[in-house]
Protein backbone atom coordinates (compact mmCIF):
# COMPACT_ATOMS: atom_id res chain seq x y z
CA UNK A 1 0.00 0.00 0.00
CA UNK A 2 1.40 3.62 -1.20
CA UNK A 3 2.10 6.01 2.35
CA UNK A 4 0.83 8.50 -0.32
CA UNK A 5 -2.10 8.75 -2.57
CA UNK A 6 -3.50 11.80 -4.71
CA UNK A 7 -6.80 10.29 -6.81
CA UNK A 8 -7.87 12.85 -9.15
CA UNK A 9 -6.71 15.72 -7.32
CA UNK A 10 -7.89 19.70 -8.41
CA UNK A 11 -7.28 22.81 -6.71
CA UNK A 12 -8.65 26.35 -8.02
CA UNK A 13 -8.30 29.23 -6.71
CA UNK A 14 -11.13 31.06 -8.30
CA UNK A 15 -10.98 30.51 -11.91
CA UNK A 16 -7.00 29.39 -11.56
CA UNK A 17 -6.55 26.27 -11.64
CA UNK A 18 -3.53 25.45 -9.36
CA UNK A 19 -3.34 22.01 -9.57
CA UNK A 20 -5.34 20.15 -12.34
CA UNK A 21 -6.22 16.28 -11.80
CA UNK A 22 -3.12 15.19 -10.46
CA UNK A 23 -2.63 11.40 -9.95
CA UNK A 24 -0.39 10.53 -7.91
CA UNK A 25 1.23 7.17 -6.00
CA UNK A 26 4.38 6.97 -3.45
CA UNK A 27 5.85 4.37 -1.81
CA UNK A 28 6.79 4.25 1.73
CA UNK A 29 10.35 5.33 2.66
CA UNK A 30 11.55 7.77 -0.69
CA UNK A 31 13.00 10.57 -0.78
CA UNK A 32 10.33 11.81 -3.08
CA UNK A 33 10.97 15.69 -4.91
CA UNK A 34 8.23 17.85 -6.55
CA UNK A 35 10.14 19.84 -9.59
CA UNK A 36 8.84 22.37 -11.66
CA UNK A 37 8.97 26.02 -12.23
CA UNK A 38 7.42 28.71 -9.39
CA UNK A 39 3.86 28.81 -9.57
CA UNK A 40 3.46 25.19 -11.07
CA UNK A 41 1.38 23.58 -8.01
CA UNK A 42 4.34 22.18 -5.48
CA UNK A 43 3.51 23.77 -2.63
CA UNK A 44 -0.28 23.38 -2.79
CA UNK A 45 -0.16 19.72 -3.70
CA UNK A 46 2.24 19.84 -0.44
CA UNK A 47 -0.19 21.71 1.72
CA UNK A 48 -3.22 19.44 0.60
CA UNK A 49 -1.06 16.30 1.50
CA UNK A 50 -0.63 18.25 4.90
CA UNK A 51 -4.40 19.00 5.24
CA UNK A 52 -3.41 23.08 5.53
CA UNK A 53 -5.74 23.01 2.21
CA UNK A 54 -9.26 21.26 0.72
CA UNK A 55 -8.84 20.15 -2.77
CA UNK A 56 -11.90 20.99 -4.82
CA UNK A 57 -12.33 17.74 -6.07
CA UNK A 58 -10.48 14.30 -5.74
CA UNK A 59 -8.73 12.58 -2.79
CA UNK A 60 -6.06 12.71 -1.11
CA UNK A 61 -4.98 9.27 1.23
CA UNK A 62 -2.42 9.46 3.53
CA UNK A 63 -1.15 6.14 5.15
CA UNK A 64 -4.86 4.58 3.56
CA UNK A 65 -6.92 7.46 5.08
CA UNK A 66 -8.51 10.15 3.52
CA UNK A 67 -6.49 13.41 4.76
CA UNK A 68 -9.39 15.50 4.81
CA UNK A 69 -11.50 13.31 7.25
CA UNK A 70 -8.92 13.34 9.89
CA UNK A 71 -9.08 15.94 12.61
CA UNK A 72 -6.00 18.18 12.72
CA UNK A 73 -4.07 16.75 16.16
CA UNK A 74 -4.37 13.74 14.63
CA UNK A 75 -3.11 13.99 11.23
CA UNK A 76 0.51 11.97 10.96
CA UNK A 77 2.46 14.68 9.06
CA UNK A 78 4.57 17.39 9.46
CA UNK A 79 6.06 20.44 7.56
CA UNK A 80 9.29 22.43 7.33
CA UNK A 81 9.54 25.74 5.49
CA UNK A 82 12.35 27.62 4.52
CA UNK A 83 11.17 30.14 7.55
CA UNK A 84 11.70 27.36 10.21
CA UNK A 85 11.15 29.76 13.14
CA UNK A 86 12.51 27.64 16.32
CA UNK A 87 10.72 29.10 19.62
CA UNK A 88 13.30 31.72 20.40
CA UNK A 89 12.77 31.35 24.16
CA UNK A 90 13.30 27.39 24.25
CA UNK A 91 15.92 25.40 24.79
CA UNK A 92 17.07 23.18 21.65
CA UNK A 93 15.74 20.24 23.70
CA UNK A 94 12.47 21.71 24.24
CA UNK A 95 12.09 22.85 20.55
CA UNK A 96 12.15 19.09 19.80
CA UNK A 97 10.42 18.15 22.57
CA UNK A 98 7.50 20.08 21.75
CA UNK A 99 5.58 18.37 19.46
CA UNK A 100 5.91 14.82 22.05
CA UNK A 101 5.04 16.90 24.86
CA UNK A 102 1.47 17.74 22.74
CA UNK A 103 1.35 13.81 22.55
CA UNK A 104 1.27 13.05 25.76
CA UNK A 105 4.29 11.10 26.07
CA UNK A 106 6.09 10.96 29.56
CA UNK A 107 8.96 12.33 30.44
CA UNK A 108 11.26 9.40 29.98
CA UNK A 109 9.74 8.58 26.47
CA UNK A 110 10.48 12.24 25.67
CA UNK A 111 14.23 11.69 26.43
CA UNK A 112 14.62 9.12 25.24
CA UNK A 113 13.29 10.40 21.59
CA UNK A 114 15.25 13.58 21.86
CA UNK A 115 18.76 12.04 23.08
CA UNK A 116 18.18 9.81 19.71
CA UNK A 117 17.57 12.94 17.33
CA UNK A 118 20.08 14.81 18.53
CA UNK A 119 22.40 12.17 18.02
CA UNK A 120 21.06 12.12 14.64
CA UNK A 121 22.72 15.49 13.37
CA UNK A 122 25.38 15.27 16.35
CA UNK A 123 23.96 17.98 18.59
CA UNK A 124 23.73 16.70 21.95
CA UNK A 125 26.29 19.00 23.35
CA UNK A 126 23.38 21.86 22.55
CA UNK A 127 20.32 20.81 24.38
CA UNK A 128 20.55 23.04 26.62
CA UNK A 129 21.22 26.10 24.07
CA UNK A 130 19.07 28.58 22.64
CA UNK A 131 18.09 28.44 19.27
CA UNK A 132 19.98 32.53 19.09
CA UNK A 133 23.50 30.68 20.30
CA UNK A 134 23.42 28.31 17.09
CA UNK A 135 24.50 28.40 13.78
CA UNK A 136 21.73 28.47 10.58
CA UNK A 137 23.14 24.89 9.65
CA UNK A 138 22.22 24.00 13.26
CA UNK A 139 19.32 25.51 13.56
CA UNK A 140 17.90 24.01 10.15
CA UNK A 141 19.05 20.62 11.88
CA UNK A 142 17.14 21.36 15.10
CA UNK A 143 13.82 22.93 13.26
CA UNK A 144 13.89 18.88 10.92
CA UNK A 145 14.65 16.85 14.27
CA UNK A 146 11.67 19.11 15.83
CA UNK A 147 9.59 17.96 12.84
CA UNK A 148 10.76 14.31 12.67
CA UNK A 149 10.45 14.00 16.70
CA UNK A 150 6.72 13.05 16.53
CA UNK A 151 7.53 9.98 13.68
CA UNK A 152 5.39 11.69 11.06
CA UNK A 153 4.07 9.53 7.83
CA UNK A 154 5.94 11.75 5.81
CA UNK A 155 7.47 14.78 6.61
CA UNK A 156 7.15 17.29 3.86
CA UNK A 157 10.08 20.08 2.99
CA UNK A 158 8.74 23.19 1.23
CA UNK A 159 11.98 24.55 -0.81
CA UNK A 160 13.48 24.43 3.25
CA UNK A 161 17.21 25.36 1.79
CA UNK A 162 16.08 28.37 -0.69
CA UNK A 163 17.24 30.70 1.84
CA UNK A 164 20.94 29.07 2.83
CA UNK A 165 24.03 29.95 1.10
CA UNK A 166 25.36 28.10 -1.65
CA UNK A 167 28.28 26.37 0.72
CA UNK A 168 25.73 25.63 3.44
CA UNK A 169 22.78 24.67 1.06
CA UNK A 170 24.67 21.93 -0.73
CA UNK A 171 25.88 20.48 2.75
CA UNK A 172 22.25 20.42 3.54
CA UNK A 173 21.22 18.47 1.12
CA UNK A 174 24.01 15.83 1.12
CA UNK A 175 22.53 15.83 5.19
CA UNK A 176 18.86 15.99 4.26
CA UNK A 177 19.51 12.76 2.50
CA UNK A 178 21.34 10.77 5.14
CA UNK A 179 18.86 11.83 7.12
CA UNK A 180 16.03 10.52 5.05
CA UNK A 181 18.23 6.95 4.76
CA UNK A 182 18.74 6.90 8.33
CA UNK A 183 15.70 7.40 9.80
CA UNK A 184 13.65 5.58 6.27
CA UNK A 185 10.81 7.92 6.49
CA UNK A 186 9.19 9.53 3.19
CA UNK A 187 10.20 12.73 2.42
CA UNK A 188 8.68 15.29 0.15
CA UNK A 189 10.86 17.65 -1.09
CA UNK A 190 9.60 20.96 -2.87
CA UNK A 191 12.20 22.50 -5.06
CA UNK A 192 12.45 24.52 -8.39
CA UNK A 193 16.21 23.90 -8.72
CA UNK A 194 16.76 21.03 -10.67
CA UNK A 195 20.00 20.26 -9.60
CA UNK A 196 19.00 20.08 -5.88
CA UNK A 197 16.71 17.36 -6.77
CA UNK A 198 19.00 15.13 -8.45
CA UNK A 199 21.65 15.40 -5.81
CA UNK A 200 18.91 13.70 -3.34
CA UNK A 201 15.78 12.15 -4.76
CA UNK A 202 15.17 8.73 -5.43
CA UNK A 203 12.20 9.29 -7.46
CA UNK A 204 11.80 13.09 -9.31
CA UNK A 205 8.23 14.24 -10.08
CA UNK A 206 8.38 16.88 -12.56
CA UNK A 207 5.04 19.27 -12.64
CA UNK A 208 4.28 21.75 -15.01
CA UNK A 209 1.28 23.98 -14.60
CA UNK A 210 -0.81 21.86 -12.43
CA UNK A 211 0.18 18.74 -13.99
CA UNK A 212 2.60 16.15 -13.42
CA UNK A 213 4.53 16.03 -16.54
CA UNK A 214 7.63 13.54 -16.09
CA UNK A 215 8.12 10.99 -12.81
CA UNK A 216 11.06 8.77 -12.53
CA UNK A 217 14.08 8.36 -10.79
CA UNK A 218 16.88 10.57 -11.53
CA UNK A 219 18.51 8.34 -13.74
CA UNK A 220 15.61 7.37 -16.28
CA UNK A 221 14.59 11.09 -16.17
CA UNK A 222 18.03 12.93 -16.50
CA UNK A 223 20.66 10.25 -17.12
CA UNK A 224 22.20 10.46 -13.68
CA UNK A 225 22.72 7.82 -11.11
P1 LIG B 1 4.70 26.46 -6.62
O1 LIG B 1 4.80 25.89 -5.24
O2 LIG B 1 4.98 25.45 -7.67
O3 LIG B 1 5.50 27.69 -6.79
P2 LIG B 1 1.99 27.07 -5.85
O4 LIG B 1 1.40 25.77 -5.50
O5 LIG B 1 2.44 27.95 -4.74
O6 LIG B 1 3.18 26.86 -6.88
O7 LIG B 1 0.96 27.90 -6.73
C1 LIG B 1 0.27 27.35 -7.85
C2 LIG B 1 -0.60 28.43 -8.45
O8 LIG B 1 -1.67 28.72 -7.55
C3 LIG B 1 0.11 29.75 -8.70
O9 LIG B 1 -0.38 30.29 -9.89
C4 LIG B 1 -0.26 30.59 -7.52
O10 LIG B 1 -0.28 31.95 -7.86
C5 LIG B 1 -1.64 30.08 -7.18
N1 LIG B 1 -1.93 30.17 -5.73
C6 LIG B 1 -1.27 29.46 -4.76
N2 LIG B 1 -1.77 29.74 -3.54
C7 LIG B 1 -2.76 30.65 -3.75
C8 LIG B 1 -3.68 31.33 -2.89
N3 LIG B 1 -3.67 31.13 -1.56
N4 LIG B 1 -4.56 32.18 -3.47
C9 LIG B 1 -4.58 32.37 -4.78
N5 LIG B 1 -3.75 31.76 -5.64
C10 LIG B 1 -2.86 30.91 -5.14
P1 LIG C 1 12.59 22.30 30.59
O1 LIG C 1 13.48 22.61 31.75
O2 LIG C 1 11.63 23.39 30.27
O3 LIG C 1 11.97 20.95 30.66
P2 LIG C 1 14.78 21.41 29.01
O4 LIG C 1 15.53 22.08 27.93
O5 LIG C 1 15.55 21.08 30.23
O6 LIG C 1 13.53 22.31 29.30
O7 LIG C 1 14.18 20.05 28.46
C1 LIG C 1 13.11 19.97 27.53
C2 LIG C 1 12.85 18.52 27.21
O8 LIG C 1 13.95 17.97 26.55
C3 LIG C 1 12.62 17.66 28.44
O9 LIG C 1 11.61 16.73 28.12
C4 LIG C 1 13.93 16.95 28.65
O10 LIG C 1 13.73 15.64 29.16
C5 LIG C 1 14.50 16.87 27.28
N1 LIG C 1 15.96 17.02 27.32
C6 LIG C 1 16.67 18.00 27.87
N2 LIG C 1 17.99 17.81 27.71
C7 LIG C 1 18.12 16.66 27.04
C8 LIG C 1 19.23 15.91 26.55
N3 LIG C 1 20.50 16.31 26.72
N4 LIG C 1 18.98 14.76 25.90
C9 LIG C 1 17.70 14.37 25.71
N5 LIG C 1 16.62 15.03 26.13
C10 LIG C 1 16.81 16.15 26.79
Amino acid sequence: QPVVQFDNVTKSYGKHVAVENLNLSIEAGKFVTLLGPSGCGKSTSLRMLGGFEMPNSGRILLGGKDVTRVPPNKRNVNIVFQDYALFPHMSVAKNIAFGLELKGLDNQQIHRRVSELLELVQLQDYAKRLPSELSGGQRQRVALMRALAPDPDVLLLDEPLSALDAKLRQQMQIELKSIQEKTGKTFMFVTHDQEEALTMSDTIVVMNKGKIEQMGDPNTLYGRP
